[in-house]
Formats: C-alpha cells, structure tokens, sequence
C-alpha cells in the first residue's frame, strides 16, 4: 500500500499534536474556539486561500455577520462586499446558502457528525472533518492539499493524490493513524498541527525536515525523494482567454453589471465584458455611444487555476443626452463608492488605478 515498510504509527499522531503545541502556529483569529460558526468560516475562507490574507478578511466579515442567523439573514448582496477579493466567488453563495440552511434545519447550531456536516452546501468531507474536530472533539480525519503532501512523504504514498484510486490510500491511511492514535489524544492540537506542519515545515519545495517531528520515520527523507513526493499530476499549459471591458463613465459615474450567478465572479459586481472590440463597439452603437471616442487603456491580466484571463480595458467618458438607459442587471456607481463595491480583484485594481487619484482628491477637498 505505501513504500515506508517501518513507519512509526503509534506515535504518528501524539508527535504531531505535541509538536503542534510546541511549535505550531497559535494567536490565529480562529483558534481557541469551539464555535463552530466561526471554526467553518475560516475553513471557507482558507480553502484556497493564504492564512495572512484571511486574517483580514476573516474579522471585517465577523463584525458584520457575528452569527449564523446574522449571515442567513442578510441578503446574497450584502455578503458578497465582504468577499471580494478573496476569489473562487461560489465559496461565498455556498456560505451564505449553509448558513441559511443551518438555521432552516439545525436550529442554528452546526451538526455534529462529518456525515451531516457534508449533506451542507459547500463542505467537503475534510472540511468537515476540521469543523467536528475542533469544535466538538471528533477523531475525524482532514485531508487537504497540505496533509496529503505530508502523507505522501512520510508513508511512501505514490501516484497522483487526485485520482481517486490514490484518494482512497490517503483517507485510509489517514483513518489508521487515528485509530491507532491513543485515546487522549488532542484532536484539536493534531488536526492544526497537520495543517501547520503541511504549510510551514512539509514545503512544496525544500521541506525543513531537520526541524520535522516525523523525520526520524519519514520514507522521503530517508530515502531523499522528498522532491519527487507527492508525485505530480501531468501539467496542462492554461488557456489563455482574451476579453474586453468597457469602462463607461457618465456624470462621475462608472456603469457596471451584475455577473450571472453561476460561473467565474459569480454574483459580483463587474465592467461590462465581451469576447472582442467588435462586439464592445455593437454594444456601445445599441446604446446610442460614440464609440469613437473611446481610449484604449493599458491592459492586464488575472490568472485562473485553469485559464488566464487578458483583460483589454477601454475607457468611454459619455457627454451625451442621448444614451439609452443601461438595462436590468446595470447600475451607475459613483466613483468615489467604487472602492467599497463587491468587484472581482483585478477589475477593482484597473478601477482604482484610474480613479484612486481623483477619490483621493474629492477626499481632500472635501
Ligand atoms: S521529514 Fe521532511 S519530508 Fe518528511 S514529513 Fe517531515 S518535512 Fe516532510
């Protein structure tokens, strides 16, 4: 099943949980808590995405929403402000669609089990498994992209942790570890402590294996194949999608639109896009705008995990009286708002290097 013929499971899970609070990572804004509300939130919120930048995001949206029944509330547009920037939008509709349901189904408490935990918009079977380990004790296994990697290396486990065949290894050697961890063993201290150690000693690239609790049994650095462990999936060249945006400016106010529900930036706010130039300019004629007057701006580009996006900015300042009015799904935003609205990260970074100056000078003048 795995290469590492003399691994030292007993101790697996006690070396992790006392090098966990030895030399883990503590003072997290979500650690010391058995909430499980705000345990969940920063498991959506780190899927993905970097602990330094969830602090921030994690306290602004617990100030606004520092409930279950504060989230379920609200409506999916509130929520988005305080998401943007963070990416992978469909975290933020299924967050907010979980929190409804917590409160329809479970009274406002989260279940305790990982196979009720689960049945919740936007949980995993890892991500459930965090949430019943810290806030309610349960010796569930987590096994995320940092964990696997630790597995890998320290059992022997090849072939691409993706496929499912591979998954099943993980899982299962995973469910041993803890069924032969002894019984008081701190879930919370272990489940971090396998976080922590897959994000800041089992590196992608050069592991810090002298300062590892596992080194003494670890098949990589036994054996020196840390760097070829876990093994990695073939590489796709991503695609490289071209798009036009259309910066509409009337009366010190910018015309943006409301993406679609589903797919990239879902629910977020937006310029108006279109494949080519000749379609933006189609737009624009339908409207009644001089296109010709619009100015090509420097252009830039936002990478997917599967495609990168080359965004080709032009900038229309309208004078006229005669524009027909923008249809359901736009809205005139005032420049000086832009900077509080729910916009994806790099139509936010264009909109605040064309307009930060003049918001910057409105503030001064007063
Ligand atoms: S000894 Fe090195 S390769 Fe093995 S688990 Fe620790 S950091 Fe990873």
């Amino acid at each position: 099943m795995f290469k590492n013929t003399a691994p030292d499971l007993a101790n697996f899970a006690s070396s992790i949980a006392s090098w966990q609070r030895r030399a883990g990572r503590h003072g997290l804004p979500w650690q010391d808590s058995t909430d499980a509300y705000r345990i969940w939130l920063s498991e959506i919120m780190l899927q993905q995405t970097q602990v330094a930048t969830v602090v921030q995001y994690y306290e602004r949206f617990l100030e606004r929403f520092p409930t279950v029944e504060a989230l379920a509330a609200a409506g999916q547009d509130e929520v988005m402000p305080y998401w943007a920037g963070l990416g992978y939008y469909a975290r933020a509709r299924n967050l907010h669609r979980c929190a409804q349901q917590v409160c329809e189904h479970w009274k406002g408490r989260f279940p305790e089990s990982v196979d009720d935990l689960v049945q919740l918009p936007g949980i995993g079977r890892s991500t459930a498994s965090a949430i019943a380990a810290f806030a309610y004790g349960k010796r569930s296994p987590i096994m995320d992209g940092n964990v696997k990697r630790v597995f890998a290396r320290y059992f022997g486990i090849e072939g691409d942790p993706s496929l499912r065949a591979n998954e099943k290894i993980f899982w299962q050697t995973a469910e041993t570890a803890l069924d032969i961890a002894p019984p008081e063993l701190d879930m919370t201290a272990y489940t971090q402590g396998l976080m922590d150690l897959g994000a800041t000693i089992c590196t992608r690239s050069r592991p810090a294996c002298t300062r590892c609790p596992l080194a003494s049994g670890c098949y990589a650095y036994q054996t020196g194949s840390q760097d070829r462990l876990p093994t990695r999936r073939p590489r796709k060249t991503p695609d490289q999608r071209p798009c036009v945006m259309l910066i509409l400016e009337r009366e010190g106010k910018i015309l943006l639109e409301k993406r679609p529900s589903t797919g990239i930036w879902g629910g977020l706010l937006s310029l108006p896009q279109y494949d080519d130039i000749e379609a933006m300019e189609s737009a624009c004629l339908n409207w009644g705008l001089d296109v010709s007057q619009a100015q090509k701006m420097a252009g830039l580009s936002h990478a997917f995990s599967h495609f990168t996006l080359h965004i080709e900015p032009w900038l229309l300042q309208d004078a006229s009286t005669k524009v027909a009015e923008p249809s359901v799904g736009h809205i005139w935003m005032p420049r000086q708002e832009l900077s509080q609205a729910a916009l994806p990260a790099p139509v936010s970074k264009l909109l605040m290097g064309l307009y930060q100056p003049a918001i910057f000078e409105l503030a001064e003048n007063g």
